[in-house]
């Protein structure tokens, strides 16, 4: 079976007293005895003290962003290279304030994507429609568009470590959650344009759902199948919240062991 994952996305949030205190909260109760994997994405500038925080732990160390350039004369940009020695494992990539704020489209994706997983680093492709695509009911059409450019720009084969987190852009940090049979619909459709590509992956990858996440909506959310786990935003900023999500998480995947799923 999948290993369920909770993903932390801070965003642009955090300072260095405000991430100590969370993690002196957040360490004891997410880093002991877990079923899902947990990651933990702050912004570049906190990435040395969080990772150092988590030397020991199992809780892993992940960057919201990457550089598609190896290195050189790209001012303000932060390579893969750089994040390895970070210690990160995971990278955000195509996140839907990337592609609707900052001008991301489909082929630069694709080419952070490359370079994140070239780095042996996992990159976590995040797919999703805005609210103008999901009104004019488009999703199905958008969710292929991404999913496939990065496939046939990098290959099936590169998804061996990779995760793909569906966020519809309109559910991300609005408080609006999409219901949990389209987030099921949506992971449903990315499961099966994979196993036409790879069978294995498809059977493989964890799949995870982005917006609005919290402790009360989460639950419905991880009953789905192609449900694996979560990428959370606002609610990772308050321990309490996080924690519940990761617990809902592991309650519906002991659940679902028991059924033999
Ligand atoms: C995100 O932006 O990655 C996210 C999941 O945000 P939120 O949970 O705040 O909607």
């Amino acid at each position: 079976m999948i290993q369920p994952l909770v993903i932390a996305n801070w965003k642009m949030n955090g300072s260095y007293a405000a991430n100590y205190n969370l993690l002196t909260y957040l360490l004891p109760e997410i880093a002991v005895n877990r079923l899902a994997r947990i990651g933990l994405c702050p912004a570049y500038p906190y990435l040395a003290q969080v990772g150092q925080r988590l030397v020991g732990s199992p809780v892993w160390l992940g960057a919201q962003n990457a550089s598609a350039y190896s290195e050189g004369a790209h001012t303000g940009e932060v390579n893969v290279a750089m994040l390895r020695e970070l210690g990160c494992e995971y990278v955000l990539v195509g996140h839907s304030e990337r592609r609707l704020m900052h001008g991301e489209d489909d082929t630069a994706v694709a080419a952070k994507f490359a370079a994140v997983e070239a780095a042996g680093i996992s990159p976590i492709l995040c797919v999703g429609e805005n609210l103008a695509e999901c009104e004019a009911g488009e999703t199905e059409t958008v969710i292929t568009r991404q999913v496939m450019a990065v496939i046939d720009q990098v290959g099936i084969d590169h998804f061996f470590n990779a995760v793909i987190a569906y966020e519809p852009g309109w559910a991300n940090g609005t408080g609006q959650i999409a219901s949990s049979e389209h987030v099921q619909y949506v992971h449903g459709l990315i499961r099966r344009l994979l196993r036409d590509r790879d069978p294995y992956i498809a059977r493989e990858l964890q799949l995870i759902y982005g917006g609005s996440v919290n402790p009360t909506n989460a639950i419905a959310l991880f009953q789905q199948p192609d449900v694996n786990g979560a990428l959370v935003g606002g609610a990772s900023l308050d321990a309490r919240a996080f924690i519940a999500i990761c617990d809902a998480l592991e309650q519906a995947h002991r659940h679902a062991l028991a059924q033999g799923a």
